[in-house]
């Protein structure tokens, strides 16, 4: 099951950064202490954009974390209290803001200066006096750059049929919080799912069907699974998973049965089922708090066999294991 399975790359409409960018109606954040220049920018780009402004740090950091984020930010370097270098600092070191692309606008032109700006994250780095043409030009650049890297991270992490995490996203995750669990000492839970009796659905409803139906599915998880932390992948196939990070026995079997109603709720007709009239999950609990050194594959083991055991038990079930 989830150890047996291969990736599988299919096609995911969703709405994200890189169709906003498309809109070309990006939103750009401008940051000047000068009232002036931030006329004379704003006046340069705002036929193309949507634009912000900003007096100081402080305003600019907490417009650029409002969602939804800026898709750019021209910053200034001189001013008073919070430089642009400290707000860039701030920037790139939260995962909110980290990937929105920082241009430099400065008086200063001297090589140190600009290598800072560099060095601190920013893409680019523009000299004032404003050339308007030569702004336009690298604006326009890096938002495209952006979009590209943003269509690409997508195709990387996104299920191409439901637009929910990939197997590649999952493995990461799972890795990553394991780790974590780990360093704490915290319990990590693993919720592995499979649809039951989908290859008779597919036979009986067509491959379309069947594809529509792990939409369905997957649109279901991700109405259930509503912490910030938790992540919904497809694995591949029919087979999904739920990462619960801090999440106890009691929690992880508490969502697993809101999950198998919220399917059945769902009332998706299976007339070759043999378990039930509706389309039905089987799901493999786990809860560990990982031992040193251990893999996180002990405890998608520990999910495969609960999952294993839902389905020899009659299916439309979850089974638990916890250690
Ligand atoms: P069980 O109740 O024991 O889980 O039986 P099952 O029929 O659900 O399990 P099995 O693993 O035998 O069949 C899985 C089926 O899922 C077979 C395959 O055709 C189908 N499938 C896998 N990926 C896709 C997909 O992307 N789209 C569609 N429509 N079907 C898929
Ligand atoms: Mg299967
Ligand atoms: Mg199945």
């Amino acid at each position: 099951m989830l150890a047996r399975i291969h990736i599988q790359q299919q096609t995911a409409p969703q709405a994200n950064d890189g169709d906003r960018l498309m809109d070309a109606q990006a939103t750009i954040l401008v940051v000047d202490d000068s009232p002036e220049n931030l006329q004379v920018l704003s006046a340069v780009l705002k036929g193309q954009y949507k634009v912000k402004v900003a007096l100081n740090g402080e305003r600019a950091l907490a417009l650029a974390q409002a969602e939804p984020n800026p898709d750019l930010i021209l910053l200034d370097v001189m001013m008073p209290g919070m430089d642009g270098y400290e707000v860039c600092k701030h920037l790139k070191s939260h995962a909110a803001t980290a990937n929105i692309p920082v241009l430099f606008v400065s008086s200063r032109d001297e090589e140190e200066d600009e290598a800072r700006g560099l060095s601190l994250g920013a893409i680019d780095y523009i000299v004032k006096p404003i050339r308007p043409s030569i702004v336009q030009a690298r604006v326009r650049n890096h938002l495209d750059l952006k979009r590209s890297r943003d269509l690409l991270q997508r195709l990387t992490t996104q299920d191409h049929l439901t637009g929910i995490s990939n197997r590649r996203r999952f493995d990461d995750f799972l890795d990553m919080e394991w780790r974590r669990a780990a360093r704490e000492q915290a319990p990590i839970s693993l919720i592995a799912i499979d649809i039951d009796h989908f290859k008779a659905y597919n036979d009986h409803y067509g491959h379309p069907g069947g594809d529509q139906c792990l939409i369905e599915v997957a649109r279901t998880l991700a109405t259930c699974v509503t912490r910030p932390c938790d992540l919904v992948a497809r694995c591949g196939g029919e087979e999904f998973a739920c990462v619960l990070p801090s999440t106890d026995s009691a929690g992880a079997a508490n969502l697993a049965e809101q999950i198998r109603l919220g399917i059945l709720a769902r009332a998706l007709e299976h007339a070759q089922s043999g378990t039930h009239t509706h389309v039905t999950i089987s799901l493999g609990v786990a809860t560990v708090v990982p031992q040193a050194d251990e893999s996180h594959q002990a405890l998608v083991d520990l999910a495969d066999a609960a999952l294993y055991e839902a389905k020899s038990a009659g299916r439309n079930r979850h089974v638990l294991k916890a250690r």
